[in-house]
């Protein structure tokens, strides 16, 4: 036990993100004093830079929308096809479970109101179950989760780097060590720790280590997301796990920087590479899309669409953003297409009809894309320059069925606890096994069983 212990918290929360924040509710809310500590001015984290979409099963959100047949299981079902049976099944229970009744709680105690996405569907989910806040951005939802820390009276520390553990006896975490942007100290006591502070994405050296595939791609999650729970997890012998794992996107505006929702290739758009044609199923899945774009000539691609789903887009924050920013190219047929994107024109025709041919269904997909379940593409189109980019690493610290760190035995550590891009996700070892959502379902879902067990941990002091 470090002697210059300053202040002391039953639970000490590290990181002002989704899965910190609903950690430190559920905690206060067993009884338990709660500090957040964030390395920022103000808390940003990965979850006000996404897109705020939380997927969970048989919640009375969706039953208002007629949406009755969507279980637990269901969404378990498709997590584990999308990584190919290979997420840890203890996890994806875990999560399915959980995410659920953590909205209706988020709603019942802070009065968060959730909407149901039911206009398209991600690949790979089975049912519409994306839920969002009305504004439908990260931001937003960062904004309810702070508002309700500020009405549970939970002090969220800014400027609070946290630089070190210390372990005391029987492998339970004493204290932490924070710094300030000043470069002053300070040790504060904790019955019991969160680790959520996300994972490693913004560490060029541990993305080069475990994923060298997206290591020269932009990273476009939290600068501020250095692998800290990884680092400490490896100096305590704790297990990690699926470190290769992440969550890449074939979409994000280039050069502006602006997530394109992949809704438009759900609903009908295509992707070309810089020869004016398609390289991939386009409705496989947005993450793996991120390593098939930097693999084409310049590492970029177009997303070529049409004015419905231009309109249709239009819905969305970030592409309104877009639209902005100039990124978003309109144009009246094909000849206008090439001249706006500089793609040669005869590839691009040859394209759009091949495209055309497979949405009557006259012809089959090399890349095995269904085209028949949505419109043609028609004239006037629209496009706009993408590439791939790492937007969070899904690999960290393997948790038990209480979000307790575990060791390389299984044995847990007594009062250290994690969740969201800190622990080890439901994705699998590999870029394709992202199911959309699966960032803020285990950031929101095993920060409320974080922060319940902590709560009733430190109690036990
Ligand atoms: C562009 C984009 C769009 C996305 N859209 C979606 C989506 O729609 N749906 C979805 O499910 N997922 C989405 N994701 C993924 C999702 O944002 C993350 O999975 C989720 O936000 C992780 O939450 P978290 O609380 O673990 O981490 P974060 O929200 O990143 O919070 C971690 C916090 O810890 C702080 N921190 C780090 N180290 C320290 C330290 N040493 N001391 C103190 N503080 C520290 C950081 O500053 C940060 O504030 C998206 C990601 C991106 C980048």
């Amino acid at each position: 036990m470090p002697a210059d212990i300053g202040t002391t918290a039953d639970v000490v929360v590290i990181g002002a993100g989704a899965c910190g924040l609903v950690a430190a509710l559920r905690a206060k809310a067993a009884g338990a004093e709660v500090i957040v500590l964030e390395r920022d001015a103000s808390p940003s984290g990965s979850t006000a830079m996404s897109s705020g979409f939380v997927p969970a099963p048989a919640t009375r959100f969706q039953l208002a929308r007629g949406i009755d047949d969507d279980t637990p299981q269901r969404l378990a079902a498709d997590i584990m096809a999308k990584s190919q049976g290979k997420s840890e099944s203890h996890l994806v229970k875990l999560a399915s479970e959980t995410i659920g009744p953590a909205l209706e709680w988020l709603a019942d105690r802070f009065g968060i109101d959730w909407i149901v996405l039911d206009d398209f569907l991600y690949p790979g989910h089975s049912r519409h179950r994306m839920h969002a806040v009305p504004e439908k951005t990260g931001e937003a939802l960062l904004a309810r989760f702070l508002a309700a820390s500020q009405a549970a009276e939970i002090p969220v520390v800014t400027d609070a780097c946290v630089i070190r553990l210390f372990e005391g006896k029987g492998r339970r975490i004493d204290a932490v060590e924070v710094e300030r942007p000043d470069g002053a100290r300070e040790v504060i006591g904790c019955g019991a720790l969160v680790l959520a502070c996300n994972g490693y994405g913004g560490n060029p050296d541990l993305v080069r280590r475990y994923i060298p595939e997206i290591a020269g791609g932009p990273y476009f999650g939290h600068a501020g997301n250095q692998g800290d729970a990884v680092l400490w997890g490896e100096a305590l012998g704790a297990r990690l796990e699926h470190l290769s794992g992440y969550q890449g996107h074939g979409s994000l505006a280039h050069p502006q920087g602006i997530l394109i929702s992949w809704a438009l290739m759900m609903e009908g758009g295509i992707q070309v590479n810089t020869e004016g044609r398609r390289f991939s199923n386009e409705n496989g899945g947005y993450s793996e899309q991120a390593v098939e774009i930097l693999a084409q000539p310049g590492g970029v691609a177009w997303n070529l669409y049409d004015r419905r789903i231009h309109d249709f887009a239009l819905s969305f924050p970030d592409y309104r953003q877009a639209v902005q920013a100039g990124a978003i190219r309109e144009t009246a047929d094909v000849a206008g297409l090439a001249k706006v994107t500089g793609l040669p024109e005869r590839a691009l025709a040859e394209t759009l009809s091949e495209a055309a041919e497979l949405q009557a269904g006259r012809a089959v997909d090399r890349f095995g894309r269904d085209f028949t379940v949505k419109p043609a593409l028609a004239p006037p189109f629209h496009a706009v320059k993408v590439t791939g980019a790492l937007f969070h690493t899904q690999g960290g610290l393997m948790i038990d069925e209480g979000a307790r760190v575990v060791d390389q035995a299984g044995l847990a550590f007594p009062n250290l606890f994690a969740g969201g891009g800190a622990a080890c996700g439901v994705s699998g070892p590999s870029v394709s096994g992202y199911l959309s959502g699966n960032g803020l379902l285990t950031a929101i879902a095993f920060g409320f069983i974080a922060g319940a067990s902590a709560g009733v941990t430190a109690s036990e002091r």
